[in-house]
């Protein structure tokens, strides 16, 4: 069978690699049909992810039909279902593990990243990662995934009916953001540098937009907020700027969670941590409970889903996609991979 074989950093290759072979106990056999690539596929590409070894199959955010069960899998999961799947794997033994928070489990292995990914026709699965989502096309069931790790900091936000969520970064992590708190019906102001990404968020949810560029974002968001604040920051970009305007922004007793990797150290002013009595909290990748609340979103038509797509290439085209994202990484959103038919 096909798959796209990344060598090292910048180099692929369209590889006929060994079929998976037959389902184990507890396992499925995937018929990948979509695959839709991220900013972590882009950076696995680049070979700017530490965390990645070579040769490698890229691909985590996955459509797929069940072609084969294996034994002792429940009969929910029968040949010819269409599915999704979380690409996390956890230890089950560490401090994050045992709390049931396998998401961020310090041995987590994410596919495509420590394993191998789903740019490739078959892949066995273990059903408990498994998620139906019959109605949905598979676009949009390739989509669940990238929209669930925003789902998860709006879980960890606790976010509300009742409040003003201002999202940082309207990339496809912010965007999840904004669907999945506007699916919570809180009030949502989202904050980018880009008038596309600003227009995609409004069609996702946003009630306000502030453009961080052209604006004093700090007076934009005072104003749209009675001078108060928002009740919860999510910080979606990872620059020690807006680490920062989250702390300075949000309201008293209000609630910051952090997505974006910040990639040097970020100097603040702690005094707002405890003059505001803060929650500041880090959100990592997503729980089963965010894949149910995407898809229940999803399935409520919150998303728009095709203007989120830039370009749908066949798996054949999948490296050259990669190759001219990475040269350009603002031209393109969302690539999709058509696997199979
Ligand atoms: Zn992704
Ligand atoms: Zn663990």
């Amino acid at each position: 069978m096909k798959a796209l074989v990344l060598d090292e950093p910048g180099q692929t290759r369209l590889a006929e690699v060994p079929h998976p072979g037959k389902p184990g106990a507890g396992e499925v056999l995937l018929q990948i049909r979509m695959v839709g690539l991220c900013g972590s596929d882009l950076s696995t590409f680049a070979g700017k992810n530490p965390l990645v070894s070579y040769p490698r199959i890229p691909g985590h955010e996955i459509a797929a039909t069940i072609a084969e069960a294996g034994a002792d899998v429940p009969a929910q999961f029968a040949a010819g279902m269409a599915v999704t799947m979380l690409p996390y794997s956890s230890c089950g033994l560490c401090a994050a593990c045992r709390r049931g928070r396998g998401n961020a489990c310090r041995n987590n292995q994410t596919l495509g990243v420590q394993r191998d990914g789903a740019l490739t026709e078959f892949a066995l699965a273990p059903w408990t990662k498994l998620k139906q989502a019959p109605g949905l096309p598979r676009r949009t069931l390739a989509m669940v995934e990238p929209l669930t790790v925003g789902c998860h900091a709006v879980r960890r936000g606790r976010v509300a009916r009742e409040d003003t969520v201002l999202v940082i970064g309207c990339g496809m992590v912010g965007l999840g953001a904004v669907a999945a708190a506007a699916f919570r019906g809180a009030r949502i102001i989202a904050m980018d540098m880009d008038d596309a990404k600003l227009e995609l968020a409004q069609r996702a949810g946003a009630q306000h937009t502030v453009h961080a560029g052209s604006t004093d974002a700090t007076t934009a968001v005072a104003e749209l907020t009675g001078g108060e604040g928002p009740d919860v920051v999510i910080e979606a970009v990872g620059t020690p700027a807006t680490f920062r305007l989250a702390v300075e922004v949000v309201a008293f007793t209000g609630r910051v969670v952090y997505i974006g990797y910040a990639k040097e150290p970020v100097s603040y002013e702690t005094r707002l941590f405890v003059q505001k009595e803060l929650d500041i909290l880090g959100s990592r990748n997503a729980t089963d409970a965010d894949f149910d609340e995407v898809i229940a979103m999803l399935d409520s038509g919150g998303f728009p889903v095709e203007d989120a797509v830039s370009l749908v290439v066949p798996l054949e085209g999948a490296g050259e996609a990669l190759a001219r994202w990475s040269a350009d990484p603002a031209s393109m959103r969302k690539i999709m991979v058509e696997v199979g038919l």
